[in-house]
């Protein structure tokens, strides 16, 4: 309601300043993008989530719901568990070092994490390192 009449305004501030007050960021980025039109100016009207660029409308626990409903898949689509043991299908260059981590090379016990880089593993004489789900394959 109050935070409709500021728009505009947040806007001009953002292009010239990219130093926003720690509070104003932290209010913005609790709420999510609309998922029309992926504007940053949503807010709440009720227990719904209003875009005021689309005029579209949509409740919190339908976002929230998408978030958790990620999975992670490895080369062939196979969905991946926190634990499970991957095998690498093609050489990959380790960043920051010569190291190159072999196609065929086995990863036990990998973590899913969110990011580009979706899976946290250690592999054997590299150590702790990043893999994308996309370039491994279930062991
Ligand atoms: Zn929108």
């Amino acid at each position: 309601m109050h935070r409709g009449g500021l728009n505009s305004a947040a806007m001009h501030f953002t292009q010239q300043c990219i130093h926003q007050p720690v509070a104003t960021r932290n209010t913005m980025s609790t709420l999510p993008n609309c998922p029309k039109c992926n504007s940053a100016y949503t807010y709440e009207a009720g227990t719904l989530l209003t875009c005021p660029e689309c005029a579209h409308e949509w409740s919190r626990s339908e976002a929230s719901g998408q978030e958790d409903a990620r999975v992670w898949k490895d080369a062939n689509g196979n969905i991946l568990q926190d634990g499970d043991t991957v095998t690498v299908i093609k050489d990959l260059k380790v960043r920051g070092s010569s190291s190159v981590v072999k196609g065929g090379t086995k990863v036990k016990n990998i973590r899913l994490v969110d990011g580009d880089h979706d899976i946290d593993c250690k592999i054997d004489g590299i150590g702790a390192m990043q893999l994308k789900s996309e370039f491994v394959r279930k062991a």
